[in-house]
């Protein structure tokens, strides 16, 4: 089997749970060779071996903090020219999909984005996306040069499947566009302590029926027993009660946790769109005709304020 590029989601040189994932992917297509660009390559060659990199190459350039998405491009650029991939894995965040897409303009290839799983097909890697709201499911094959595809978190359990792991230092000559964006500010990320949304197994979605910002803490008690993220409807985004970065749905994030527990939502077609493909949908809410018990594996009717403290209480009791 030939080799298999896999970039390397992290932050500040921890590596991200979405990048076991494509490891674990990869390994159904091919041999998964790690592109690490950034501190900490060392450290997390060890991790990437576990989940089954065969080869881990890694570069620490200035460049990939100080400028935008550009310089990692050159890199993955240069590691796609000494390796010669099968296909090319990114993270599908929203940087994963620009480098992904710069990729391919550069080496003339085809792009899936949003690919909740892959397979080995005779003419090389298929990919399936969940499309219009997880209402069908398509799979693709690129048909121009190397397959460059951008993977959803959550679309795999990561496994591990320890292999050599060996680092090689990577050689990246930057082009002259590396250093035409610096980024200037970073913001910092929130210091809840809980997963990233996008990224969680679980998550603990609160709506209109939360009625008011105050009464959240309910909500973000049961995701904090569960180890959850906290998601809400654009309903009590917009009424001001939870940030919009945790708002699910259309015009928030698309989420696919193991877990999704919605409570006080009625599950509009925009908010379904961003949960649709979560493996296991759990809904509260006190009125038995709510659309959103049309898609539910367990459906509770009850107040919230009676079943998700009690929900909460049992957890804690395990
Ligand atoms: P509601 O529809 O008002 O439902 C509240 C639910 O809470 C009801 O079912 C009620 O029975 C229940 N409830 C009330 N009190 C309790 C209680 N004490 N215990 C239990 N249940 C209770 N919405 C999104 O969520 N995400 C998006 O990204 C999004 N994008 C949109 C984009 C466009 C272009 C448009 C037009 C709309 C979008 N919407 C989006 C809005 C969407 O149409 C709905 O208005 C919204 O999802 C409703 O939020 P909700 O379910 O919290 O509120």
């Amino acid at each position: 089997m030939a080799d298999v590029l896999v970039y390397v989601d992290h932050m500040d040189g921890a590596v991200r749970k979405p990048t076991l994932e494509l490891l674990t992917l990869a390994r159904r297509i091919g041999h998964p060779v790690a592109v690490h660009l950034g501190p900490g390559g060392a450290d997390a060659a060890k991790i990437l071996a576990e989940y089954g990199a065969v080869k881990v190459l890694t570069s620490d350039a200035a460049e990939f903090s100080d400028y935008s998405v550009v310089p990692k491009v050159d890199a993955l650029q240069a590691a796609y020219d000494a390796v010669s991939p099968a296909a090319v894995l990114v993270p599908s965040s929203a940087e994963g999909k620009e480098i992904a897409g710069r990729l391919a303009v550069r080496i003339g290839s085809g792009i899936i984005t949003d690919a909740v799983d892959l397979e080995n097909g005779d003419d090389g890697p298929i990919a399936t996306q969940s499309v219009f709201a997880a209402a069908f499911t398509t799979k693709s094959r690129v048909s121009k040069g190397t397959p460059v595809i951008t993977v959803k978190p959550n679309s795999a359990a990561p496994e591990v499947a320890p292999a050599a792991g060996t680092v090689e230092e990577l050689a990246v000559s930057f082009s002259e566009a590396a250093t035409g964006t610096k980024v200037t500010v970073r913001t910092s990320r929130g210091s809840s302590g809980r997963p990233e949304l996008t990224e969680a197994a679980i998550v603990v979605s609160g709506g209109r029926g939360v009625n008011g910002a105050e009464n959240f803490v309910v909500i973000e008690a049961l995701a904090d027993s569960l180890g959850a993220a906290v998601g809400a409807s654009r309903a009590a985004v917009d009424a001001g009660w939870y940030p919009h970065a945790n708002q699910v749905g259309q015009t928030g994030k698309s989420v696919s946790p193991q877990l999704y527990i919605a409570a006080g939502i009625s599950g509009a077609i925009q908010h379904r769109a961003g949960m649709q493909t979560s493996k296991t949908i759990v809904a509260i809410n006190k009125d038995e005709e709510a659309p959103i018990f049309e898609l539910v594996d367990y459906g509770v009717i009850g107040d919230l304020f009676d079943v998700v403290p009690a929900l909460t209480g049992e957890v804690e009791t395990r």
